[in-house]
C-alpha cells in the first residue's frame, strides 16, 4: 500500500490538488499519519486511532477528513474545498489495498463505517453511518463470501435504516414499525431471531419508504453514498441537540467535526462475534476494575440504542476466554500510554479482536477523585500536578450534598436555573411561616415563591429546597441557599405560582400545597413526587487532593459566612478566612426583626440611637461566635448594605390590613401602628432602591447604625482576643463610589474601633477595607486606596452595574439571550472578563500604584466559579471567597490556575502582601494597637 510519509501526497488525486492542503489522515497496518497531539485537526476519535494503529493495537485501517475540511466546507457554504474529494478518493485506494477489497466490488465489496469526532467527545451528540458500500449487488458478494446470507441482508437493512435516518432525514419509526411487523410475522423474539428471507423482505420495503419519502430510489452508486454520509456528519455539528449539548457544556461552536471513515469489522456474523464497551476502571465508583458490557451476534448502534441489554464482561470470559484475555491486557496497555481510565469500544469478528475507539472515560466526580489520587499515590503513573488537573473542579460541589440518584427515571414538569446542585424531596408550601410549622413537626417541605426577600429566610432555613418562578443565579434566594449547600431552583419561568389557591401551575400541570415534589438543583427540574436521593460522603481521595490544592494553590480561598454555624462548616471544607459576613443577615430573627424595625421607624437621633443601642449584645454575640470559629484566620465583616424597606414588611400588605381596619374602624392601636409604618414605607419608598439610599450611603446618612456596629466587632474581638484567640477583623464599607465617602467611613469607623480599644486596653490589630462594587471606584482605586486597607470586589453589583442589568430581573430576558448567542452565559454566574473583569483588573493596577501588595479579593458569587477563580488568579488577587460548600471548588480552581500560570515570583503573594499591608498601614496611620 502506498503510505504517505509526511503532509506532501503522493499518488493520482494528490498531484490533481497539488496545492490543496492536507485534509485526509490514513492509518492502517501499523502506520499512520496522524497522533494523540493531533487531536484538535483530527478529533478524538480520529487521533486515537492513529495512535492506537501506531502502537500495534488491532484497529481496521482508514482514515479521517480533518477538521481543517469541516471548517473549509462551512467556509464555503456546504461545498468541499478544493483537492478534498481527491483526497478522500486518493485514501480510499490506499484504504482498499490495506483491506483488500473495494468499495462496490460485486464479489470482494468494502463496507466502510463513517463517524464523527470532534475534539472532545460529545457522547451520542453527532451521527454515525455503518455498513456504507452496500447495495443490490455488494449484499450477494457480502453473503457469498461470509457463506452467511443472513447476515449480509442484516446489514443491508441496518445500513438503510441508519443511512435513511442520519442521510435522509427520515424519522426512523417508520423504519422501526416494518421491523416490529416482520417480527411479529416470523414469530421472532429479537431481531437476531430475522430468518434471511424476512431480512430480504424488509430491505425491499425499506427501499420503499426512502423512494416515498425522499421522492428518490436508495442510492446505490457506493461513492456517492460515502460523499453523502461524510456531509452528514459534517452537518450533524449543527444538529439541535449537538448545538444544545454545547451550549450546555461552554464548548465552541467553531472547533467543528473530524470524520472517519473506517473498514467495518462485524458483529453481527454469528456466536463467535460480538460487540461491546468496556471501562479499565469503574466510572461510577472510580474502583481499579475492569468493567463493561457485551453482546454476542451485535452491530455496535444495538448497544447505544438499548435495542438489547449487553452481559456482563464475564460473559465474554466464558464464550470466548482468549478474547477476553487480550482485551484485559490490551485495555491495560492503554490505560498505562494514556495515563488515564479508558472508555474502550471493541468488535469480536469470528473470534478476532478489534478496537474501534478509545477515549478518557466519563466518570463521576467521586470517581475522578479516587482515580487522580490512586493513579499518583499508590500507582505513582501520574504526578500530583496532573491529579489535580484531572479533576472539574465544580463537580466537586456535587460531592458535599445530597444529589438526586444518577439511576432514578423521571419526566420533569418545569426547570429553572440550578442554583445549587444539592437536590431536595419534600411537600410543596408557599408561605415561609408555614414551612416553619410544619419543619417544626418534622415534615420536609419545599418552599415555593414567585421571589425571596430577606424575611422569607426563616422559611427558606427550614425549608429542605427552594423554589423560586423568577430571579437569576444571584437573586436574594440563589444567594442565601447557596450559602448553606441548601437545594435551590430559581426562575423557573413556567411555575405560576397562585399562592391564594395554594397551588402552583407549571405547564398542564397543577401542584397543590402538600402535594411532594423533587428539586433536582443539579439540572434545575422540579419533578412532581419523590425521587431518590443519594448522601454525600467525602473519601480519603477527596481530603488528600483538597490538600494537595492548599499546597498548590497561591490564591487563597475564603468563605462567605453569616453565622458561626456557617463559620464552622466552611473551615471545615478549608477556608482559611471569612470574606464576607453581611451582617443584614443577623438582623432577622424573632427577637431581633422589632428592634431594627424600631430603630428604622424613629423619628429622630435619639430614638434611633436606643434601638440601635439594643441591637448591639446581638451583633456583638455573633461576632464573637464568628471569631471563636475562624480563628486565627482574618474575619471580613460588611457594615449594614440593602435598604431600610426591606426591614419592614411588605407594603402592600400593610395598606391592605390598614385599609380594613380604616374601614370597620376598630383597633385603633393596631390602626395607629399601621399608618405610621405605611407612612415610613412611603418615606422610604424608592423608585430604584439598588441604585438608592443602601450602602456607605445609608451608614453615613445613619451614622449611629455603623458606629454600633463597628463597636460590636470592636467588642467582640477584644474579647475573643481576652480568650487567647488570634483575631483579624477587617472592618468593610459597602458601595463606596467616591474617596469622599471612604475617608468618612474610615474615619468614623477609626474613631470607634479606637475607642473601644482605649476603653478594653486589649491590643487588637483591625483594618478597614472597601467594597468595590461601583464601577466608579474601580477607576478611582488608586485614591480610594489612601484610606482603605484591602479591597473586596463585589462582582455581584459590579456586574449589575456595569452591564446595567438588574440581578433579580435577568431571568426575564437571559434564556432568550443565551439561546441566541448574545450572551456567552449568565455574567452573574461566570464573571465577564471582557467588561467586568476590566473593571476589577483596573481597580487592582490603580489600587497597588498606591499600595503596592494592597490585599485584594472578590466576594461576589462568582469567587466559588471556576473559570471566574482562574480570572481572580490572573489578575493577582490575594483571595477569592465563596459559599462555604464552593470552597473545595474555589481550591482545586485556583491551584489548577497555579498550575497553568504560576505567579512570578515578583507577582503577588498572600504572605507577603500581608506584611506590606502591615508596613503600609503602620506607616500611614501610626495609631493602631499592635497585636
Ligand atoms: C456583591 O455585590 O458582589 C456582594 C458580595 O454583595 P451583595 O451580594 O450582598 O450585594
Ligand atoms: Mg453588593
Amino acid at each position: 500500500m502506498p503510505r504517505t510519509k509526511s503532509r506532501s501526497n503522493t499518488g493520482r488525486a494528490s498531484r490533481s490538488s497539488a496545492r490543496a492542503p492536507k485534509y485526509v489522515y490514513a492509518f492502517a497496518n501499523g502506520r499512520a499519519e496522524g497522533s494523540s497531539a493531533m487531536r484538535d485537526l483530527l478529533g478524538g476519535k480520529g487521533c486515537e486511532l492513529a495512535e492506537m494503529t501506531k502502537m500495534g493495537v488491532p484497529v481496521p485501517p482508514g482514515f479521517t477528513i480533518s477538521t481543517e475540511a469541516w471548517a473549509a466546507y462551512n467556509a464555503a457554504g456546504k461545498k468541499y474545498p478544493a483537492g478534498l474529494w481527491e483526497q478522500v478518493m486518493a485514501h480510499l485506494s490506499r484504504l482498499q489495498t490495506a483491506a483488500g477489497t473495494r468499495l462496490g466490488d460485486a464479489t470482494r465489496p468494502l463496507l466502510v463505517s463513517v463517524r464523527s469526532g470532534a475534539r472532545v467527545s460529545m457522547p451520542g451528540m453527532m451521527d454515525t453511518v455503518l455498513n456504507l458500500g452496500l447495495n443490490d449487488q455488494t449484499v450477494l458478494g457480502l453473503a457469498q463470501r461470509t457463506r452467511n446470507e443472513r447476515f449480509a441482508w442484516d446489514c443491508y437493512r441496518r445500513f438503510i435504516t441508519l443511512f435513511g435516518d442520519v442521510v435522509l432525514s427520515i424519522d426512523r419509526r417508520a423504519f422501526d414499525t416494518l421491523l416490529d411487523a416482520a417480527k411479529q410475522r416470523t414469530g421472532a423474539k429479537t431481531d437476531a431471531d430475522l430468518p434471511a428471507d424476512a431480512l430480504k423482505g424488509l430491505v425491499a420495503e425499506f427501499k420503499g419508504v426512502v423512494q416515498e419519502k425522499v421522492g428518490r430510489a436508495f442510492p446505490q452508486d457506493p461513492q456517492e453514498q460515502l460523499r453523502l454520509a461524510i456531509n452528514a456528519v459534517f452537518d450533524s455539528w449543527w444538529a439541535r441537540k449537538a448545538v444544545d449539548y454545547r451550549r450546555i457544556h461552554r464548548l465552541p461552536d467553531d472547533w467543528g467535526t473530524a470524520v472517519t471513515v473506517m473498514a467495518m469489522v462485524f458483529g453481527n456474523l454469528g456466536p463467535t462475534s460480538g460487540t461491546g464497551v468496556c471501562f479499565s476502571r469503574d466510572p461510577s465508583s472510580g474502583e481499579r476494575r475492569f468493567f463493561g458490557e457485551f453482546l454476542v451476534n451485535a452491530q455496535g448502534e444495538d448497544v447505544v440504542a438499548g435495542i438489547r441489554t449487553g452481559e456482563h464482561l464475564d460473559a465474554l470470559k466464558t464464550r470466548m476466554p482468549a478474547v477476553y484475555r487480550k482485551l484485559n491486557a490490551i485495555k491495560d496497555r492503554l490505560e498505562l500510554h494514556y495515563r488515564d481510565m479508558q472508555d474502550i469500544e471493541f468488535t469480536v469478528q469470528d473470534g478476532k479482536l478489534f478496537i474501534l475507539q478509545t477515549r478518557s472515560g466519563k466518570r463521576t466526580a467521586a470517581a475522578a477523585v479516587r482515580i487522580a489520587v490512586e493513579m499518583s499515590t499508590k500507582e505513582k503513573r501520574i504526578g500530583r500536578d496532573t491529579a489535580l488537573l484531572r479533576v472539574e473542579p465544580a463537580s466537586l460541589h456535587q460531592l458535599l450534598v445530597k444529589t438526586v440518584d444518577p439511576q432514578a427515571k423521571y419526566t420533569a414538569i418545569a426547570s429553572g436555573l440550578p442554583a445549587t446542585p444539592a437536590a431536595a424531596v419534600g411537600k410543596v408550601v408557599f408561605d415561609p411561616e408555614k414551612a416553619v410549622e410544619m419543619a417544626l413537626r418534622q415534615e420536609a417541605v419545599i418552599l415555593v415563591r414567585p421571589e425571596t426577600s430577606p424575611e422569607d429566610v426563616a422559611g427558606m432555613h427550614a425549608a429542605q429546597g427552594v423554589l423560586t418562578s423568577r430571579g437569576g443565579l444571584t437573586s436574594h434566594a440563589a444567594v442565601v441557599a447557596r450559602g448553606w449547600g441548601k437545594c435551590c431552583v430559581v426562575g423557573a419561568g413556567d411555575v405560576v405560582v397562585e399562592e391564594e389557591n395554594h397551588l402552583f401551575r407549571a405547564g398542564r400541570a397543577v401542584v397543590r400545597e402538600g402535594q411532594v415534589i423533587t428539586l433536582n438543583g443539579a439540572t434545575g427540574e422540579v419533578i412532581v413526587g419523590a425521587q431518590p436521593l443519594v448522601d454525600p460522603k467525602l473519601s480519603d481521595e477527596f481530603r488528600e487532593l483538597l490538600g494537595w490544592a492548599h499546597e498548590r494553590a497561591t490564591t487563597r480561598v475564603r468563605a462567605n459566612a453569616d453565622t458561626p454555624a456557617d463559620a464552622a462548616k466552611a473551615r471545615e471544607f478549608g477556608a482559611v478566612g471569612i470574606g464576607l459576613v453581611r451582617t443584614e443577615h443577623m438582623f432577622f430573627g424573632d427577637e431581633r426583626i422589632p428592634i431594627v424595625r424600631e430603630m428604622i421607624m424613629a423619628g429622630d437621633v435619639q430614638a434611633r440611637k436606643k434601638a440601635v443601642d439594643k441591637l448591639l449584645p446581638f451583633q456583638r454575640e455573633d461576632f464573637i461566635g464568628i471569631f471563636r470559629a475562624m480563628a486565627p484566620h482574618p474575619v471580613t465583616i460588611r457594615l449594614l448594605d440593602p435598604p431600610l424597606h426591606e426591614f419592614l414588611p411588605k407594603y402592600k400588605e400593610v395598606l391592605e390590613e390598614y385599609t380594613r381596619l380604616d374601614a370597620r374602624g376598630f383597633n385603633p392601636e393596631r390602626h395607629a401602628e399601621l399608618g405610621a409604618v405605611k407612612a415610613r414605607l412611603e418615606a422610604l419608598l424608592e423608585a430604584n432602591p439598588m441604585l438608592g439610599h443602601r450602602g456607605c450611603r445609608l451608614g453615613i446618612t445613619f451614622p449611629e447604625i455603623y458606629d454600633m456596629q463597628v463597636r460590636a466587632i470592636m467588642e467582640a474581638a477584644c474579647e475573643v482576643v481576652g480568650e487567647g484567640h488570634r483575631v483579624e477583623p477587617e472592618i468593610m464599607i459597602p458601595l463606596t463610589g467616591t474617596v469622599a465617602e471612604m475617608k468618612l467611613t474610615r474615619e468614623m469607623t477609626d474613631r470607634v474601633a479606637q475607642q473601644v480599644i482605649a476603653e478594653t486596653g486589649k491590643g487588637v490589630h483591625y483594618s478597614v477595607g472597601t467594597m468595590i462594587e461601583v464601577p466608579r471606584a474601580a477607576l478611582v482605586a488608586d485614591r480610594i486606596a489612601q484610606y482603605a486597607e484591602f479591597f473586596s470586589f463585589g462582582t455581584n453589583d459590579l456586574t449589575q452595574m456595569t452591564f446595567g442589568y438588574s440581578r433579580d430581573d435577568i431571568g426575564k430576558f437571559l434564556p432568550f439571550y443565551l439561546e441566541k448567542k448574545l450572551l456567552p452565559n449568565d455574567p452573574f454566574a461566570v464573571l465577564d472578563q471582557a467588561g467586568v473583569g476590566e473593571l476589577v483588573r483596573i481597580g487592582i493596577e490603580r489600587g497597588r500604584k498606591t499600595v503596592s501588595g494592597l490585599k485584594v479579593g472578590i466576594c461576589g458569587e462568582h469567587g466559588g466559579e471556576p473559570a471566574s477563580v482562574e480570572f481572580c488568579h490572573r489578575v493577582g488577587m490575594t483571595y477569592v471567597s465563596c459559599s462555604p460548600y464552593m470552597v473545595p471548588v474555589a481550591w482545586l480552581a485556583a491551584a489548577q490556575a497555579e498550575i497553568k500560570q504560576p505567579r512570578s515570583p515578583g507577582g503577588v503573594q498572600p504572605k507577603a502582601s500581608r506584611a506590606n499591608m502591615k508596613r503600609s498601614h503602620m506607616s500611614r496611620t501610626n495609631r493602631r494597637t499592635k497585636q
